[in-house]
């Protein structure tokens, strides 16, 4: 039976936030379409023994009629070019109609060596697809192929793009907190596992991890959900102790702006936006920060924005639900006071 594909990129067995995502948005796709979500993972031998089971379990958990599992010892670990020509293998045997994956680093390399494997177009960061309801006119010149609508991001958040695709086969990546990963109510775990073992040559050995160096220990910028940032108001690095004491009261991380980076007063780990992180979290404490564009796309997916700042027309404070206009110095030191002698208060 046909079916959306959704590649469900993981590190190690476990995941991505972004795959999950897309997995949401390839339901109602499929539905339109009326066909059933199916997933497709990628590992060998040892990965699947180790974590197969919680794969399946999340991709049906999240949708997956189906589970393809495409093992081969070249895809042990995360490799562009190998993930690609494994997908390019899996599309061959399984025909679906549409090919989806998250709008993640891997989601979208792998999508981009898909497409260039199958000179098919591949759409990237879409927020919204429907098929347009009528096949290509050959007449028109357009190449045969269904005609697709899609709304996606442009320019890093800040433009809503709609665009007409015709393909055979549309190749759609997720723009990353564009839809909220949610559970299907029709999820069960009765879901089909269907295994393939892709012909991958000694090529695709060209990019394959090797190592890793851990940057940050625990919840991570893109998913924590308090981020305290500081911009170039906080005037410089040791001026970010209180940042990092308000993070660690709320359970948060410190993020920054690139005035911030630039100046060489946090690394790169740290920066939130276009050329940065995009975070999402519950809540924004953005200090110190003026709210240029190329800031505000990355912070632009949070639930709530605390801006501090002495300008009140900053285009951070005109954005955000809540805003102090004093200060950075004295506002976060008081918060962090005030929330430590809340929690010290006796019951
Ligand atoms: C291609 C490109 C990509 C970029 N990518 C990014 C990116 O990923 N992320 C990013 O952040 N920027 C990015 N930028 C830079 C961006 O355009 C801005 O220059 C940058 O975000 C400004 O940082 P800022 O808000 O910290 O500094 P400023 O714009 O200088 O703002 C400082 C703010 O601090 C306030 N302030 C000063 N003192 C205090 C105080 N004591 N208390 C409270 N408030 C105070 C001021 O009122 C002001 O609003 C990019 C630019 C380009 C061209």
């Amino acid at each position: 039976m046909s079916c959306v594909a959704v590649l469900v990129d993981h590190d190690r067995g476990i995941p991505s936030g972004g795959a999950l995502e897309a997995l949401t948005a390839a339901r109602p796709l499929a539905a339109d379409l009326g066909v059933a979500v199916n997933a497709v993972v990628l590992g060998d031998g040892e990965l699947f023994d180790a974590h197969g089971a919680d794969l399946v379990a999340a991709c049906a958990a999240y949708g997956a009629a189906c589970v393809h599992r495409g093992r081969h010892a070249l895809l042990a670990d995360y490799g562009p070019d190998a993930w690609g020509a494994a997908l390019a293998g899996f599309v061959e045997i399984a025909g679906p109609v549409a090919v989806v994956a998250a709008g993640t680093d891997r989601g979208a390399e792998a999508m981009a060596q898909l497409a260039a494997r199958t000179d098919l177009p591949l759409v990237a960061n879409c927020v919204d697809v429907s098929p347009a309801g009528s096949p290509a006119d050959a007449s028109s010149g357009r190449p045969a192929g269904e005609a697709w609508q899609i709304t996606r991001i442009q320019w890093g958040g800040s433009l809503l793009e709609d665009v007409t695709l015709t393909s055979t086969l549309p190749l759609l990546t997720i723009a990353q907190h564009s839809v909220e990963a949610e559970t299907a109510n029709s999820s069960t775990t009765d879901v089909d596992v269907v295994d393939f073992e892709p012909e991958l040559g000694p090529q695709v050995r060209q990019t394959l991890v090797r190592d890793r160096v851990t940057l940050t220990e625990g919840i991570t910028l893109s998913t924590a959900p308090v981020v305290v940032s500081g911009g170039r108001g906080v005037g410089a690095a040791d001026g970010f102790a209180p940042l990092e004491e308000l993070a660690e009261l709320l359970g948060g991380r410190v993020g920054c702006s690139r005035a911030v980076t630039n100046n060489g007063w946090r690394s790169h780990a740290d920066q939130v936006g276009q050329t940065g992180t995009r975070i999402a979290p519950e809540i924004y404490i953005a200090c110190g920060i003026s709210g240029a564009i190329q800031h505000w796309v990355g912070a632009m997916g949070s639930k709530n924005i605390l801006a501090i700042n002495i300008d009140p027309e900053a285009n951070m404070v005109t954005k955000a639900g809540y805003a102090v206009i004093a200060d950075l110095h004295e506002v976060v030191p008081a918060i962090c006071d005030e929330i430590r002698r809340r929690r010290d208060r006796p019951t």
